[in-house]
C-alpha cells in the first residue's frame, strides 16, 4: 500500500490532466451515508421516481418528505479531510477539476471551484415548470410548517423540486459532455468513493483510459473497474488522500 502511494503521487506529479471523480464515499466521514452500504438511503426510503413525480401531488408530498429528513444531515455536513485536499490539488494546479455524482455540495463548501455535479444539488430546488432556482433551506422550513409543498415562488403555481436527478430523469447533457470533454484530455482520473456501476460514473475513467491515461481507483470495496484500474487503494479516503498528499509534498 505505502508503494502505491507513492507511486500514485508520482503519477500526479508528472500529469498534465488529471480529472477528480468522486461518489458519495468522499462523503460518508462527513456523516452522509452512501447509497449502497448498509443504512444508506436505498434500504430506507420508497424510490420516487420522475415522471411520479411529475404526475402526481401525493408523490410530490412523499418526495419532500424524505428529502426533508435527509437534509438534517446535508445541513449538519460538514467537508473533511479528503474534499479539502482536493480543493488545494485544484488551487495549486495538480488537478484541472472534479467531477462528482453527489448532490451534498460539499466539495464547493470546502472550496472546490471547477465542479461538475453529475447528479445536480440538494442545496438548491428548481422549478419544472418555469425553470427558476431557489435556495432549499427556506423551503424545506416551509414545507415542515405547512405540511405541503411549497408553490413557486417565482411562477406561483409550478411544481418544485430539489435540483437533483431523479430516477427516470436525465443526466444536464451540458455538465455530462464537459466531464467527457475533461476526461478524453486527462492523462490520469482518480476515482474515488465509487462503486463504478452505473454509467456515466462506470464510463468516465473508461473515456480516460481509452486515450491512453491512467485510471486510480479509491475505494474500500470491489468496484465494476477494479480490472482496468492501473492502481487500486483501499483504504479509508480520508486517510489514503492524506497519505498521497503527503508523499506529493516531499
Ligand atoms: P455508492 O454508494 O455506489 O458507492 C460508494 C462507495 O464508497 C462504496 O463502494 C463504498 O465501499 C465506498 N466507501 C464508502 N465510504 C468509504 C470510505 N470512508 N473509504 C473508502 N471507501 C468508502 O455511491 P455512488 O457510486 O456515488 O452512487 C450513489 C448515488 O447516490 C450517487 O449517484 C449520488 O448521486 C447519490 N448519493 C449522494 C450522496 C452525497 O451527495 N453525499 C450520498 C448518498 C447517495
Ligand atoms: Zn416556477
Amino acid at each position: 500500500q505505502a508503494e502505491d502511494i507513492s507511486l500514485v503521487a508520482r503519477w500526479l506529479a508528472e500529469s498534465e490532466s488529471t480529472v477528480l471523480f468522486t461518489g458519495a464515499g468522499i462523503s460518508t466521514e462527513s456523516g452522509i451515508p452512501d447509497f449502497r452500504s448498509p443504512g444508506g438511503v436505498w434500504t430506507k426510503y420508497r424510490t420516487i421516481y420522475f415522471d411520479e413525480f411529475r404526475q402526481s401531488a401525493e408523490a410530490r408530498r412523499e418526495y419532500w418528505r424524505q428529502k426533508s429528513e435527509a437534509h438534517v444531515e446535508f445541513s449538519a455536513a460538514a467537508p473533511n479531510a479528503g474534499h479539502q485536499i482536493l480543493a488545494a490539488w485544484e488551487a495549486h494546479g495538480v488537478a484541472r477539476g472534479l467531477i462528482t455524482q453527489n448532490i451534498d455540495g460539499l466539495h464547493q463548501i470546502a472550496g472546490s471551484r471547477q465542479v461538475l455535479e453529475l447528479h445536480g444539488t440538494a442545496r438548491e430546488a428548481t422549478c419544472l415548470d418555469c425553470a427558476a432556482r431557489f435556495e432549499i433551506d427556506p423551503l424545506v422550513v416551509q414545507f415542515r410548517e405547512t405540511g405541503e409543498v411549497p408553490p413557486c415562488p417565482n411562477c406561483e403555481t409550478g411544481r418544485l423540486k430539489h435540483a437533483t436527478v431523479s430516477f427516470g430523469q436525465m443526466l444536464p447533457t451540458d455538465v455530462l459532455e464537459t466531464a467527457y470533454d475533461w476526461c478524453s484530455d486527462a492523462d490520469l482520473i482518480l476515482a474515488i468513493g465509487s462503486s463504478l456501476v452505473v454509467t456515466p460514473a462506470a464510463d468516465l475513467p473508461v473515456a480516460v483510459r481509452r486515450r491512453g491515461g491512467r485510471v486510480v481507483i479509491l475505494n474500500r470495496d470491489e468496484t465494476g473497474l477494479d480490472q482496468i484500474a492501473d492502481a487500486k487503494l483501499s483504504g479509508g479516503i480520508g486517510a489514503t488522500l492524506v497519505a498521497i498528499d503527503a508523499a506529493l509534498s516531499r
